[in-house]
């Protein structure tokens, strides 16, 4: 192996993500995903893509998907950009604005893939400590020397930030890029999508995986200057121009046209949410303020990983990290109201 390679090898330590078990009889709340399925029109724009096309190679350019982004969005088709997930957009964005020798500022408790992709790429990085409310420090990631990356609202904190310190941001960082990564956006405020026109070093990056049920499709975009979009194709040109499969670009297509079944779901996710804080709160908990479909609690006299061992065993998978400030803290994604409904009587049996 060449020096360079080992070297690599070394700095780089891959990403893991939260556990997928086969047993169906799992209550999964460990990874984000959406306990409801996407809108029936997904399933018939599968069906009806599946019959004679899959032989031939699909639009490299994702015109049809990205348009209807774009109107959803309000912004232009130039100013999409369309992946395998927002990780892979992630990760063709930390290669196309980040630089080695130039230090990025990221949230020192954020999204785990920033630490993984700045070792792999080997862009220095600085985190940022996070107020003692779990906050992000805006003025913090004021005047970085390579950019800048922050998810809003913040995982795992699950807490959002107001626009107008999203804006300050950006206003303070004029010369490089600021990262917006809006997994979760539906399930919040405002979307930094409407200052992309105010200031062409922002971009935003969002999923289908979350509020439109698709994690397992795998589709996800950038919105941005189109300078910024047409830097993310050459990137992607550059590796697989086919980054978005057919079915993957039908069924995302049919997810955004279906504005009804996402102000239906994201609604159910959010009244269940308020209950499940409300009954965490009452058996003990401090919960950070959520803007997500995902809580960030934890119990007042209780451990964290013995609590995530014991509801393991019970047949809930939740998420527990084992880093500085939030070892005693649990993640835990919204289910049904007949998940959480289970997931409170077994917290209340333990605690
Ligand atoms: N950003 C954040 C903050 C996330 O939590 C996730 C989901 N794990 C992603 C991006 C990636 O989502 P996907 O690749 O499914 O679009």
């Amino acid at each position: 192996m060449s020096k360079y390679w080992s070297d690599m090898v070394k700095r780089t330590d891959p990403y893991k993500p939260g556990e997928q078990l086969n047993n169906p009889r799992i209550i999964k709340l460990n990874t984000n995903e959406n306990p409801y399925e996407p809108s029936p029109s997904v399933k018939k724009a599968i069906v009806d893509e599946m019959d004679s096309r899959l032989q031939l190679y699909p639009s490299p350019t994702a015109d049809g998907l990205r348009s209807t982004i774009a109107g959803a969005l309000n912004v232009s088709m130039e100013e999409v950009f369309v992946g395998n997930g927002s990780d892979e957009v992630l990760a063709f964005s930390f290669m196309a604005f980040f630089q080695p020798g130039k230090t990025i500022r990221f949230p020192s408790i954020t999204y785990s893939f920033y630490p993984v992709y700045s070792k792999l790429f080997a862009i220095p990085y600085e985190q940022v400590a996070l107020n003692d409310d779990f906050t992000i420090d805006g003025e913090a990631l004021f005047g970085s020397e390579g950019g800048v990356i922050l998810p809003n609202p913040n995982a795992p904190t699950s807490i959002y930030e107001d626009l107008s310190s999203i804006e300050r941001i950006i206003e303070n960082n004029p010369d490089t890029v600021v990262i917006i990564d809006e997994a979760y956006i539906d399930f919040a405020g405002p979307s930094a999508v409407e200052l992309i026109h105010k200031y062409d070093n922002l971009l935003v990056i969002q999923t289908t995986s979350k509020s439109r049920s698709l994690a397992g499709m795998r589709v996800g975009y950038a919105i941005g200057n189109r300078n910024l979009i047409e830097a993310l194709t050459r990137i992607k040109d550059s590796f697989n121009s086919y980054t978005v499969d057919r079915l993957a670009m039908v069924a995302a297509k049919a997810a955004f046209e279906d504005k009804a079944h996402l102000q239906e779901t994201v609604g159910k996710i959010k009244a269940t949410r308020d209950w499940t804080v409300h009954e965490l709160e009452q058996l003990r908990f401090d919960v950070l303020p959520s803007s997500a479909n995902f809580l960030f609690a934890t119990h007042q006299s209780v451990k964290a990983v013995d609590l995530y061992d014991y509801l393991k065993k019970e047949g809930i998978l939740v998420r527990h990290f084992n880093s500085p400030r939030i070892d005693n803290y649990l993640r835990i994604s919204i289910g049904t109201d007949e998940q959480m409904r289970v997931l409170v009587e077994k917290i209340g049996k333990y605690v």
